[in-house]
């Protein structure tokens, strides 16, 4: 008896082992078929071998390193294949990781791209081959965060999209800082026109300034196949300080849509470059009075823009709040096309600087706009009277029942209308008339309005790198040999770094800055720094520095040539820096020649560069020599060059050599604001190629006011591309040769003096 139970029991455990190992295998197998976690790239690979309709991928939660995925399928539209993550922010792709897909219905979801960058020209791609493209496919809440090439001009795409019917929604991408555009749309064979892509409720974050072409937000299409229907609609996506350069959006299309996106603080303009028939309405810019922000930028025919909001937009020429351009006559597919049958209607302007009409015109921009209106827009402004420039023959523009702010004035009486208006802010943050007299005047809310809050992925931080001085802790550094060094290295981002008053400092090795960080003195006596390498401070990719209330003395540098206070990496930097030095003196760079202040290297780019009430004596180089950009295609050094209330005396090289080379368009800088300084004695030294105290080529804007020039190499200005400004006022030129322009050009031609 007992054996036969015993017997039964052992059948039944055998049964039961039995079902258990079939319950297995049927996992096993539905793992084979693709619904079970992944957790290494080979088994991905073997997951998606053979991929079917209703396919689900996960991958497990972890850090995904050198990640390179590809995903080929046709799903159905009740069965998409779909590859998403365990957990939402879970999934981080880091190193050289990439996706690509292709097939039809395929999801994507809650990738997060973030230290390192691409290995391919793209992070996210629609294509697994040039053949191979994306129908009818969606990625949606995808992360890409400060994923970049460390090579500033090495450039990739982070998301290209090819093929139909493809939608891009509720991503978040922000940070790129090496050259391409962020998010292409690729128009480049029959497959990928007229594709009815869909672009919306992204969240496009900070994207810094990069000092050349090429730092554009979102481009659809090209050129080349610009006259091809895109019918890429645009919409709801939220653009952040996207400032890569001055185009935020690049539209080289016909028919593309851009409608209810949101430009906060962006530096440029959603510019019509190429292609016809583009829509954009139900835009709303806020430049909150930063400079370079600008609106809408018209080129080409038949473009409607309408029912937009734009306020506090400070930009100019191309990045004015709207601007109707001049083309090139029988212009090539590459160049500017006359603006024709086009029509800007119904856009409220408040507080706007720069309306610009005819833009552009000059020698080869002669095609004035034609058949173009202007009707029913609304320009309020507070203060300035007029915002209208006009560049050429206004007379192809019709313009009918716009409405200006009492106090303003119209370039012309026909078309425009004075009203008194009142303003009030509504609960979208608009600030829109009670009431007009003039009826169906200036835009109306239609919509959906893209926030911070409809856009991007929740689940995500948006924390953001911005360089913050004295931001950290207080660290207290004894006088000695090498005690900053040390402190420097210990040190966080934000942190100051306190000098004893008086104190002698001296450093034998030199300092890596990686991080932002200010150094200053305790007390009123400046503390004395001094160095025996070949510089003292080397500013590394991510570090910027503040400095205040010191004295540099260059006597105990090795007796060679070329040594300098500071200088930036000798490799790439894709993350610009800041340099501000203020109450300063600066003595004897001079053991050998060519000893500088600053020396840059190529590849590196500094958001600001401002010196105050700071001396220089006797150096043998340059104080600052900001041009090793010299390829000559727009590429540049530095955004913003300030000096203030500075002396300069006995220095054998330039003070400053700012230099933006060729005639490439796309960007705002350099900008120069050079105020009460003294030069005696400068540029005199036989190694000074520019033979000039300070040399300026290329610079966008440059204010020279209350300066003395003494017994010194001349002011050299060479301006060719943009429209560049040059003010003077009050500058006194004592035993220095007169300023030199552009092939011997009368000064007075590119020059406004001011009294
Ligand atoms: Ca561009």
């Amino acid at each position: 008896m007992k054996d036969l139970k015993m017997k039964l029991t052992s059948i039944t455990k055998g049964i039961g082992i039995l079902f258990t190992l079939f319950f297995c295998v049927l996992i096993l197998k539905s793992c084979q078929n693709n619904s079970g976690l992944i957790a290494s790239v080979e088994e991905f690979n073997k997951a998606t071998a053979d991929v079917k309709p209703g396919d689900k991928f996960i991958l497990a939660n972890g850090i995904w390193k050198n990640a390179e995925l590809k995903l080929k399928g046709d799903g159905t539209p009740d069965q998409p294949i779909i590859l998403s993550v365990e957990t939402k922010g879970g999934v981080t792709l880091e190193g050289q990781s990439s996706i690509s897909i292709s097939g039809k219905h395929i999801v994507l979801e809650g990738l997060v791209f973030k230290n390192g960058y691409t290995p391919s020209s793209e992070v996210i791609s629609f294509r697994t081959s040039k053949k191979d493209l994306c129908n009818n496919c969606r990625v949606t809440e995808c992360v890409i965060d400060n994923y970049n090439n460390p090579e500033r001009f090495e450039s990739d795409y982070w998301v290209g999209i090819y093929g139909k019917d493809n939608r891009f929604d509720h991503n978040y991408l922000t940070g790129k800082r090496n050259q391409g555009v962020t998010l292409a749309v690729r128009m480049n064979t029959e497959a990928s026109r007229e594709n009815n892509n869909r672009i919306d409720h992204n969240y496009f974050g900070h994207r810094p300034v990069l000092g050349s072409n090429g730092g554009e937000t979102l481009r659809i299409g090209t050129s080349h196949y610009s006259m091809s229907n895109s019918n890429t609609l645009v919409e709801v996506n939220y653009f952040d300080r996207c400032n890569g350069e001055h185009e935020i959006i690049s539209n080289k299309a016909c028919q593309s849509v851009f409608r209810n996106n949101t430009f906060f603080e962006c530096q440029g303009t959603l510019t019509m470059r190429h292609g016809n028939e583009t829509l954009v309405e139900n835009n709303y810019f806020f430049g909150n009075r930063k400079a370079n922000t600008g609106g809408v930028r018209i080129i080409n025919e038949t473009q409607t823009v309408m029912n937009n909001y734009c306020e506090g937009l400070t930009g100019y020429r191309f990045r004015g709040a709207l601007v109707i351009m001049n083309g090139v006559p029988n212009s090539p597919l590459n160049r500017y096309f006359q603006v024709i049958d086009s029509e800007a209607s119904n856009n409220t302007f408040i507080d706007c600087d720069h309306i610009q009409l005819c833009a552009g015109s000059d020698s080869e921009r002669s095609a004035t706009p034609q058949n173009t209106k202007v009707f029913n827009n609304l320009f309020y402004s507070k203060n300035k009277k007029n915002v209208f420039t006009v560049y050429d023959d206004i007379s192809g523009i019709e313009f009918k029942n716009n409405v200006l702010s009492e106090n303003m004035e119209p370039f012309q009486k026909n078309g425009f209308l004075k009203e008194y208006i009142d303003l009030v802010r509504n609960e979208n943050g608009l600030l829109l008339p009670k009431s007009l007299e003039t009826k169906d005047i200036g835009m109306t809310v239609v919509g959906e309005i893209a926030t911070p809050k409809n856009t991007g992925v929740n689940w995500y931080p948006r924390n953001e790198e911005t360089i913050v001085f004295n931001s950290g802790k207080i660290i207290k550094v004894e006088p000695g040999v090498n005690t900053l060094g040390k402190a420097v290295n210990t040190s966080k981002a934000g942190d100051i770094i306190e000098l004893q008053a008086g104190g002698q400092y001296i450093s034998s090795k030199a300092i890596d800055v990686t991080h932002p960080l200010t150094i200053k003195a305790d007390g009123k006596n400046k503390p004395v720094m001094k160095f025996r390498r070949t510089s003292l401070f080397n500013i590394e990719n991510g570090g910027s520095l503040n400095l205040s209330n010191l004295t540099f003395e260059g006597e105990e540098c090795d007796d060679k040539p070329n040594n300098t206070v500071i200088r930036t990496s000798r490799y790439s930097m894709s993350r610009n820096y800041k340099l501000l030095i203020d109450n300063c003196d600066v003595n004897n760079l001079d053991v050998n020649h060519s000893f500088s202040f600053l020396k840059i290297y190529k590849n590196t780019f500094a958001d600001s560069i401002s010196i105050t009430n700071t001396s220089f004596n006797n150096v043998t180089g340059h104080i600052l020599s900001l041009d090793k950009e010299t390829d000559d295609i727009g590429i540049y050094n530095v955004e913003n060059v300030v000096l203030n209330n500075c002396s300069f005396k006995d220095i054998g090289g330039t003070v400053l050599n700012l230099h933006r080379g060729g005639r490439d368009e796309s960007t705002f800088g350099p900008i120069l604001e050079m105020n009460k300084c003294r030069l005696i004695n400068v540029g005199k030294d036989k190694r000074n190629k520019s033979r000039s105290s300070v040399n300026l080529h290329g610079v966008q804007y440059a204010e020279i006011m209350d300066c003395d020039f003494g017994n010194s190499r001349p002011l050299k200005i060479h301006l060719v591309v943009g429209e560049p400004v040059t003010k003077m006022k009050n500058c006194k030129f004592e035993k220095t040769e007169k300023i030199v322009t552009n092939d011997g050009s009368y000064d007075k031609d590119i020059i406004q003096y001011l009294n």
